[in-house]
C-alpha cells in the first residue's frame, strides 16, 4: 500500500513517473525531506518534524515551506490510507528543475508500509559498527555549506556507510568524528543508559536533532529517568548499561553488538523505555 499525494492537494498513482528527469533533486540530491511515523491515525511528532524541515530549508536557501499546506497533505494522506496501522510518511521537497528560475520546488508526500527489516530489527536489535565520518565537529560552525544537520536529500555517504556495516558483518552504524566523538547513525540517533540517566550528543557536533530523541526523552523524565545532551566518546558506548539508536520509523531499537563484541543484555532497559516512549501517544 502506498499514497502519492502533491503538495498542491492532488492525489497521484504512486506506480506512475511524476518527477522530471531535470529535476534537481534527482540530479543533485538537491533537497530535504522528513519521515514520519504514522500509527494510528496520528502523525508522531508532526510539529518538530515540520520544524526540521523549516530549518534544513533555510540552510539549503530553499523557499519557505508553506506550514499549513504541508499539514493539509499530511491529513490527505492520512485520509486516504488503507494500509497497516503504521506506516512511513515521506516528506519530499526538493529545489525543483534546473535552469528553470520560475521553477517552484517539488513537493509531495508518500505514504508508504514499514519494511519487514525494520520491524525484525524493533524486535530483535542490532549490531553496529563504529565508522569515521571524517568531519571535525566544529565545521558545523565553521562551514555551513556542509549543511551539517539539514535533512537534505544527499544520502549516498549514509547508505555507503550502511552498506560497509553489511560488509563487516552488522547492520547498522554509528558515525563518530576524527578524534573518536560519537555523532549519530545514518538514519538515526545514538542514546546510552547509564543508571537511570539518559544520554544523547549534541545536535552543535553537526548532527540531526532527534524528534524521536526528544520523544523518548520526554518519556522517560515523565517515568523518573534523568537526561543529558553532551558529548560522547566511544569507550562511553562500551560502558553503557543500555545503547540504543532513535529514528521514527525504527523508534527506540536496542544495540546488542558493537563493533564485533557483544553488549551486556539492554533487553529490561530497553522494554521501560519503549514503553515510556509509547506512553507520550497514549490516549
Ligand atoms: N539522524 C539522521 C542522520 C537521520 O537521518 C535521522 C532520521 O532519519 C535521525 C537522526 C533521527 O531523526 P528522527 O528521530 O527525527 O526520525
Amino acid at each position: 500500500m502506498r499514497v502519492l499525494a502533491f503538495l498542491d492537494g492532488t492525489l497521484a498513482d504512486p506506480d506512475a513517473a511524476h518527477i522530471r528527469v531535470d529535476d534537481l533533486g534527482l540530479l543533485r540530491g538537491d533537497g530535504i525531506f522528513e519521515t514520519v511515523l504514522v500509527a494510528d491515525g496520528v502523525p508522531r511528532e508532526l510539529g518538530p518534524h515540520l520544524d526540521r524541515l523549516a530549518r534544513s530549508a533555510a540552510m539549503l536557501d530553499l523557499p519557505e515551506p508553506d506550514r499549513a499546506a504541508w499539514e493539509r497533505v499530511v491529513r490527505l494522506v492520512l485520509d486516504s490510507w488503507s494500509g497497516s496501522a503504521e506506516f512511513a510518511l515521506k516528506l519530499v521537497y526538493t529545489r525543483g528543475v534546473e535552469g528553470d528560475p520560475a521553477s517552484a520546488p517539488t513537493a509531495f508526500a508518500l505514504g508508504m508500509e514499514i519494511d519487514e527489516k525494520v520491524r525484525r530489527a524493533r524486535a530483535e536489535g542490532v549490531a553496529v559498527v563504529t565508522l569515521d565520518r571524517g568531519i571535525d565537529p566544529d565545521y558545523t560552525e565553521r562551514a555551513p555549506w556542509l549543511l551539517l544537520g539539514a535533512k537534505s536529500l544527499s544520502y549516498a555517504v549514509n547508505m555507503a556507510a550502511v552498506r560497509e556495516a553489511a560488509r563487516r558483518g552488522a547492520d547498522d552504524v554509528v558515525f563518530t568524528a576524527p578524534g573518536g566523538t560519537v555523532l549519530e547513525g545514518p538514519t538515526s540517533n545514538v542514546i546510552v543508559a547509564r543508571g537511570r540517566t539518559l544520554y544523547t550528543p549534541p545536535p552543535s557536533l553537526g548532527i540531526l536533532k532527534g524528534t524521536t530523541q526528544g520523544s523518548v526523552f520526554r518519556g522517560a523524565e515523565r517515568a523518573g529517568w534523568a537526561t543529558k545532551v553532551e558529548p560522547l566518546e566511544v569507550a562511553d558506548l562500551r560502558s553503557a548499561d543500555g545503547l540504543f539508536l532513535a529514528s521514527s520509523v525504527r523508534k527506540l531499537t536496542r544495540v546488542h553488538t558493537l563493533d564485533g563484541q557483544p553488549l551486556p543484555d539492554s533487553s529490561a532497559i530497553h522494554a521501560e523505555l519503549a514503553e515510556a516512549y509509547e506512553a507520550e501517544y497514549a490516549g
